[in-house]
């Protein structure tokens, strides 16, 4: 449903950030659309999202990604925040195992919430971290493909891949936008 509708509309793409607390949303979203990063950020209440234009084969499409703010760390992240998501980044911390054994619980809480259909890239962040790696790129990769995730390893410290892990997210969202249209 979320995908008909936002067809018609102009190519505006709700994306929800999702993951335990800590592992870098809000710096993924802040390296990505303002080019800031913030080493001691604190957390605050309340939902926020943040528009970002996306060229796409030439095309301008606009990203609506919603930050959880906070909210995850009460595990109070509403069924409101995941409404119209038509796309998500499910982040772990490559140097905390516990994020990345929380996965699967977001996932099942991302599809109880919204389409099945939502575009979903696993992120596993914080990758300069060298010295304290506690999940291997490989488990990483081979969970993804487990679940049909796309997968990528970013750092939104020293920038790596920010902008592919949302770009991969809205091509796909757009591909399958112009495959319903044709
Ligand atoms: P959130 O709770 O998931 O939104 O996480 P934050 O974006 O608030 O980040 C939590 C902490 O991790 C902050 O102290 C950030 O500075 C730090 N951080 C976030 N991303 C990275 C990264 O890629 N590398 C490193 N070294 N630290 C990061
Ligand atoms: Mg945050």
């Amino acid at each position: 449903m979320a995908f008909e509708q936002q067809v018609t509309e102009d190519y505006l793409f709700k994306i929800v950030l999702i993951g335990d607390s800590a592992v870098g949303k809000s710096n993924l979203l802040a390296r990505f659309a303002r080019n800031e990063f913030y080493p001691n950020s604190k957390s605050t209440i309340g939902v926020e999202f943040q528009t970002q234009k996306v060229m796409i084969k030439g095309k301008e499409v606009k990203a609506q990604i919603w930050d959880t703010a906070g909210q995850e760390r009460f595990r109070a992240v509403t069924s409101a925040y995941y409404r119209g998501a038509v796309g998500a980044l499910l982040v772990y911390d490559v140097t905390r195992r516990k994020t990345f054994d929380s996965v699967a619980r977001w996932l099942d809480e991302l599809h109880t919430h919204s389409d099945m259909n939502v575009v979903t890239i696993l992120v596993g962040n914080k990758s300069d971290l060298k010295g304290s790696r506690e999940v291997a790129t490989s488990e990483g990769k081979s969970l993804a493909e487990d679940r049909g995730l796309f997968f990528i390893e970013t750092s939104a410290l020293d920038s790596s891949n920010v902008g592919a892990a949302f770009q991969t997210v809205v091509r796909e969202i757009y591909e399958i936008l112009s495959r319903k249209v044709i």
